[in-house]
């Protein structure tokens, strides 16, 4: 059998809008695609109606119809016609068709009309006998394929469609191609049947009829109306409204004998399969007091998916009953009556055969397994919002399960996994720059100590020079108290250069780092003395507190450069709280990244926003001159950097000050080459 609908390779979008309209659950979502299955598709057509995207199609029936054109072919018409095309009388309509090359056009409303005598002659023989009527192939399909307890109840009977095509090859033009135009994809998919593709050679869409007379340049309007070939209906117009078979077939409508019961649109078409099914099972079914069901799948042909017209359902049906009233070519009682005797002997007889699947059932673990898959672990997590085209949860994961739905189908997941991801690249996006302005400050730093270093080279040996002269000089003055003095300042001034010049090589540290094993609680210990020495004489309002983490790991650490790291973090500690205050030395293991953590934090007014960023170069300071060189904490930078650890400063967020961070590796890195410099 031929797909009747088919996905355009690589045009579906994945809106899932053709999975929600789809009763028949014909649809599987695989690699993204949304394809039709065709064991469970009954070629309603509905997702072509839904698809944005118009990558459900169906397929072109056009060429063949054509062919049979050339070959003489006659057309037969759904009744419905009236409604799908308003923009033109419905004579019109049917001169075009002539005007096409059909060699006749004929009613497919009369071989309704010989078929509701049919439907007549069983409900009067077997009153009590549960029918199905099986005028709809879409709604005979859909039992057929998902409803195969039901299909034994079926009318054993054809379709219009088939009945018209039958008395046209057997009694009105034997051997003439038939083709049949409806507003129907199931009909495409009916005439494929072998019961019924004798009858019928093609199908065309209303909408492909259309196409058809602009292809051929024939506007119907331009036409004078013309009548269908005989023979002729009286009211079988009428089967394209819901209720019309019973109508027409004279079947017993009175509400409260209720032995009749007319199905509503797609929901009451489904709802009605399901109760009886259930019905079946538990057994139920004498006790219906409804003995026939006229359904049908859409709310009757007129409002199916391809007829083209924005009109109310009531206004087509005005249509279509307007054309029945109205038609010149309406056949007395008499004409009528003997139409169809003439064709009472025909076989319109055909069976049915259930074409249901056992579809596998998951166990409750597994269906619990396959929900846990997109975060709904407990019943509240299952919204049911049907977003996926399934009316629960449960009901889409029965559908992963059967392989016919996607895991990522669940839009509250995939929302929730792209937020997800949206907050992860937001901090990989904040890492990256926090580690390029890193990167930024190691480069000025290394730049800067690569300037630092050669100069202080090159002034360490003129001045060096210096300082033995003024020495010599300051032996040679003795007897002149003017000269001694100006001697002295020279070695004074030249000290002072060479504390600088020192602290220069210090920052560019180019020396190795002697790694020792060092109990950290001591260093500490060690360092709260000293800096509690230096407060004294020079602040004595400044308090210690040793915040030390018990079980600290001895840690391969430059002690003397440690210390010294140490105790310039303590000296601006004190100097930036002249009236007092309190300085926090703490140390921490962080055992996952295998580094020590020593932290200085102050109580002082806090750093500057816009001093950030320098705090770290050398010669910049706060501190009134002569104070302060700029070097300390250029030095503190160089010395951890030749840990290979990072040295950081922030503003304290429980209190007012300011805290500074070493972080240094516990072990010496394997990487290590011995001699580490900033500048590496
Ligand atoms: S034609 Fe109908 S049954 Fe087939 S996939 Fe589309 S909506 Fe489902
Ligand atoms: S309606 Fe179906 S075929 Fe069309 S874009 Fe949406 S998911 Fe794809
Ligand atoms: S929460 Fe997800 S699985 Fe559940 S109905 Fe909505 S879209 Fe479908």
């Amino acid at each position: 059998m031929t797909s009747v609908i088919y996905t355009a390779p690589d045009q579906c979008r994945r809106c899932y809008s053709c999975v929600r309209r789809c009763p028949a659950k014909a649809i599987r979502v695989h690699d993204g695609q949304a394809e039709v299955i065709e064991d469970r598709c009954v070629a309603c057509g509905r997702c072509v109606a839904a698809c944005p995207s118009r990558a459900k199609r169906i397929v072109d029936n056009l060429p063949r119809a054509m062919e049979l054109i050339a070959e003489g072919a006659v057309v037969m018409v759904a009744p419905s016609f009236p409604a799908a095309f308003p923009q033109w009388q419905p004579g019109q309509v049917l001169a075009a068709l002539r005007s096409v090359g059909f060699a006749g056009v004929y009613e497919v409303a009369f071989g309704a009309e010989l078929l509701s005598r049919a439907y007549r002659r069983r409900f009067d023989e077997q009153p009590r006998r549960l029918t199905i009527a099986t005028a709809c192939p879409a709604a005979v399909g859909y039992i057929q394929k998902h409803a195969p307890t039901v299909v034994p109840f079926l009318a054993p009977l054809l379709s219009p469609m088939a009945v018209m095509g039958k008395v046209i090859k057997e009694r009105l033009r034997p051997g003439v191609p038939v083709v049949f135009a409806g507003p129907c994809t199931a009909k495409i998919k009916e005439r494929e049947d072998p019961s019924v593709a004798p009858w019928v050679d093609a199908v065309i869409t209303f909408p492909e009829l259309k196409a058809l007379l602009a292809e051929r340049r024939i506007d119907p309007a331009t036409l004078a109306s013309d009548e269908f070939n005989p023979p002729h209906s009286r009211t079988g117009g009428v089967f394209p409204v819901p209720g019309g078979l019973v109508h027409t077939a004279g079947l017993p409508s009175d509400l409260l004998e209720s032995l009749v019961f007319t199905t509503i649109g797609l929901e009451g078409f489904i709802d009605t399969v399901e109760a009886l099914t259930r019905r079946l099972a538990r057994g139920a079914l004498p006790e219906l007091q409804a003995r026939f069901f006229d359904v049908l799948y859409c709310q009757g042909c007129t409002g199916g998916p391809l007829v083209e017209n924005s009109e109310t359902l009531l206004r087509r049906k005005e249509r279509v009953l307007d054309f029945i009233r109205r038609r010149p070519g309406l056949p007395s009682d008499a004409t009528w009556s003997r139409s169809l005797d003439e064709l009472g002997d025909l076989e319109l007889g055909r069976g049915f055969r259930s074409e249901g699947r056992v579809e596998p059932t998951p166990s409750e673990e597994e269906v619990r397994q396959i929900l846990s898959r997109t975060g709904k672990l407990r019943p509240e997590d299952e919204l049911n919002c049907r977003a996926c085209g399934y009316r629960s949860c449960r009901e889409k994961a029965i559908a992963v399960f059967r392989g016919l739905a996607e895991i990522d189908m669940c839009l509250p997941y995939l929302v929730s996994r792209l937020e997800a991801m949206v907050d992860k690249l937001n901090r990989s996006h904040e890492e990256l720059t926090t580690v390029h302005d890193q990167l930024l400050r190691a480069e000025r730093m290394a730049s800067m100590g690569q300037l630092a270093a050669g100069i202080a080279h090159e002034v360490n040996n003129p001045l060096g020079t210096v300082l033995i002269y003024a020495h010599l000089l300051l032996e040679d003055v003795e007897g002149s108290e003017q000269l001694r003095a100006d001697a002295e300042m020279i070695v004074r001034e030249a000290n002072r250069c060479k504390s600088i010049v020192g602290g220069l090589l210090d920052f560019a540290r180019q020396n190795k780092v002697d790694r020792r094993p060092v109990d950290v609680a001591e260093l500490l210990t060690a360092a709260v003395a000293l800096g509690a020495a230096q407060a004294r004489d020079s602040n004595p309002g400044v308090a210690f507190v040793l915040d030390v983490a018990p079980g600290l790991p001895t840690a391969a650490l430059d002690r003397d450069q440690l210390l010294q790291v140490l105790l310039n973090l303590l000296r601006n500690a004190i100097d930036v709280m002249p009236g007092g205050g309190t300085v926090t030395i703490g140390a921490r293991h962080l055992a996952d990244a295998g580094e020590l953590s020593l932290t200085v934090a102050d109580t002082g007014p806090g750093i500057p926003a816009e001093h950030m960023n320098k705090l770290f170069s050398p010669f910049f300071t706060t501190k009134p001159v002569g104070r302060g060189t700029g070097l300390g904490l250029p030095i503190c930078y160089g010395i951890v950097k030749m840990h290979r650890g990072t040295i950081t400063a922030s503003n304290r967020t429980d209190g007012p000050g300011a805290r500074f961070e070493v972080r240094v590796p516990v072990d010496a890195p394997a990487a290590e080459a011995g001699v580490a410099t900033l500048l590496s």
